[in-house]
């Protein structure tokens, strides 16, 4: 499978719009990786966790269809990784969305009330093309078509709805997408025993900044790639990258690389592609 990461900041992006501070400074100056749109992925052409205010970017951006979109699994609702209103444009008469055409939508119940209702929709997805699934943490998800399945966990992030983080089997390969997860509690670790993760996408949006309350950053990340690590969790090539950057973390991309490449870490950016 091909992973995008199409995008990797947290909430405000970097620049961060009205914001002068030192790390959005930089960005504006140097451009590339230090430019962040707010975090969401892609998964080969079908497959996509999250989608925010800055999908009709990211998608033009990487040459991505979401018209060959067919599974859409989201986080949470906080407006960095769910945008409602972008399902209004599959209506009729804003786009052309042929009958067979189903979009299968993810998420918890949060998620699935602000998609339901948004302006357009007002409750009927059929017209949208959407087919709505709800989420429980630690029942497994099968997609069959996709030789995919999905374990959602629960995050330690927003007390206020479910949110979650995905531990993806698919095609024989195993990934974990754990952004906005803060430290995650006893019971995570307990249902990740018998997981070997080729690849782990953590959340780092304190930068090199040491946190683990509702997200991540500095040795907290390196400590769950430890932990992960000493329960076997992990394949022995896995891939553990930090993503989901905040500019309040007051580091440039330069300097996050300079924090984690000396432990193993790799640092995320806009456009970063990977295969498992
Ligand atoms: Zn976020
Ligand atoms: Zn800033
Ligand atoms: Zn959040």
């Amino acid at each position: 499978m091909e992973i995008l990461i199409c995008g990797s900041a947290a909430a405000e992006g970097i620049p961060a719009v009205f914001c002068n501070c030192r790390v959005c400074e930089n960005a504006r100056r140097k451009g590339g990786r230090e430019i962040r749109s707010r975090s969401c992925y892609r998964i080969d052409r079908t497959f996509g966790i999250d989608a925010n205010m800055d999908f009709h970017w990211q998608e033009n951006r990487y040459c991505l269809r979401s018209d060959r979109l067919r599974h859409l699994f989201f986080t949470h609702s906080h407006e960095d990784h769910l945008d409602p209103y972008l399902f209004s444009y599959r209506r009729p008469g804003m786009s052309v969305v042929p009958p067979e055409n189903i979009l299968t939508v993810y998420g918890n119940p949060t998620v699935l009330e602000y998609i339901r209702d948004c302006r357009f929709s007002r409750g009927n997805l059929d017209k949208l093309r959407l087919k709505p699934v709800e989420l429980e943490f630690f029942r497994p998800i099968a997609i069959p078509e996709e030789e995919t399945e999905v374990l959602p966990l629960p995050a330690n992030h927003d007390p206020a709805e479910k949110a979650m983080i995905f531990a993806i089997r698919r095609q024989g390969r195993q990934l974990l997408v754990a952004n906005d997860s803060g430290w995650p509690a006893d019971e995570v670790f307990d249902a990740l025993r018998d997981w070997r993760f080729d690849a782990v996408i953590a959340d780092c949006t304190g930068g090199t900044f040491t946190n683990g309350v509702n997200h991540m950053g500095g040795m907290v990340t390196v400590e769950l790639r430890d932990r992960l690590k000493e329960q076997g969790s992990l394949a022995p090539e896995c891939r553990f990258i930090a993503n989901h950057f905040s500019h309040n973390g007051n580091c440039t991309y330069e300097e996050i690389v300079n924090f984690f490449t000396p432990h193993g870490i790799e640092t995320a950016y806009d456009g970063f592609r990977f295969t498992l």
